[in-house]
């Protein structure tokens, strides 16, 4: 196959013909497979494949099935850590729930030794724990408060995939395991199966990969939307939600996702990824075909793409992107 580098093929450097270049060079890799440890994901139409730059005055820039709904899963947890730093504040957070890379899958049972905390936020037993803090604020109102945060995040009403909810909340046997080995060390403290309900409900979330880009620019944005205006999030969350997105959003390869891709991201098994270019860009990626370690292969070859041709990583010569990105965003 001919592989003709984006910008080679794109002499404009047109943000669309990069996007759809991007596009056309992955569409053909049909490695990795679809998650079915949840049943109702297994169902999911594997070739689906979409692109979407949101930046931060507004401006959407799609290639592929950008509008195609999938659910969210993990990568709600960024944005429920983000609205439980607001709640509670960042000390009564960080008793809960550390920031430490686990190099764990993220499935894993297991905590920090020392703290008996979960590692992060962003793997499965940190994420049941912020859901047990935002269920002690709000109880029964906890998940409408999580759907009406993520929604205003990607500026339209979200609403939940009730069969997927279902199909997991009928399997999800392993983190109802996790979720009473929190009960026992003192991580959560209300009543376990409300909270591991809550929690699958909101993996349940029906998104797009122009969400996920919505809700990247949103945080790209200091916490406020840029498309509706509002100010979703608060500026000391977003700051502490991107830290630990960068080190610990995709499990056990955000080390090589740091050094590959070098931006804040958050992975998920339904083949989403969302990631956030610091000021400038919010970056949805779908497909659902995943890698070893849960992430999407088809996202992260996009990704890194991405990442190079636009000069994104954090550690380029600039960290607020290349030139280009910031003349997209003038
Ligand atoms: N609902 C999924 C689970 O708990 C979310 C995991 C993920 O997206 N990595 O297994």
């Amino acid at each position: 196959m001919d592989t003709v580098t984006a910008s080679s093929a794109n002499a404009d450097f047109g943000i669309d013909s990069i996007l759809a270049a991007t596009h056309a060079r992955h569409l053909p890799n049909v490695t990795g497979a679809v998650a079915d440890y949840i049943p109702e994901l297994a169902v999911a139409d594997p070739d689906h494949f979409g692109i979407a730059i949101a930046t931060v005055n507004g401006k959407l820039h799609t290639a592929g099935d950008a509008d195609h709904p999938f659910t969210i899963q993990s990568v709600a947890k960024a944005f429920i850590y983000c609205l439980a730093l607001e709640l509670v504040g960042r000390d009564a957070v960080m008793a809960r729930v550390g920031v430490e890379p686990s190099g764990d899958p993220f499935n894993a049972i297991e905590f920090d030794p020392h703290s008996n905390r979960p590692f992060n936020p962003m793997v499965n037993a940190g994420a049941i724990t912020v859901d047990g803090i935002i269920h002690g604020v709000a109880g029964s109102d906890a998940f409408e408060l999580i759907i009406d945060r993520l929604s205003q995040a990607a500026g339209r009403r979200l609403t939940m995939d009730e069969a997927v909810y279902r199909s997991e909340s009928e399997t999800g046997h392993r983190n109802r395991a996790i979720g009473h080995l929190l009960r026992n060390v003192g991580a959560l403290d209300g009543p376990v199966d409300e909270i591991v309900d809550l929690y699958f409900r909101q993996c349940a979330i029906r998104v797009t990969a122009t969400d996920l880009a919505r809700m990247g620019a949103t945080l790209a944005h200091i916490g406020e939307n840029p498309v509706t205006g509002q100010q979703v999030f608060e500026l000391d969350a977003v700051r502490n939600t991107l830290a630990v997105m960068f080190t610990c959003g995709t499990y056990d390869f955000s080390g090589t996702w740091a050094y590959d891709v070098g931006v804040p991201a958050k992975s998920g098994v339904g083949g989403g990824i969302c990631g956030v270019v610091n000021r400038l860009l919010g970056i949805g990626t779908f497909s659902p075909r995943l890698d070893v370690k849960g992430n999407s292969v088809r996202g992260v070859a996009s990704f890194i793409d991405l990442a190079n041709e636009l000069g994104l990583h954090v550690f380029d010569c600039s960290n607020a992107g290349s030139t280009f990105v910031r003349s997209l965003v003038r």
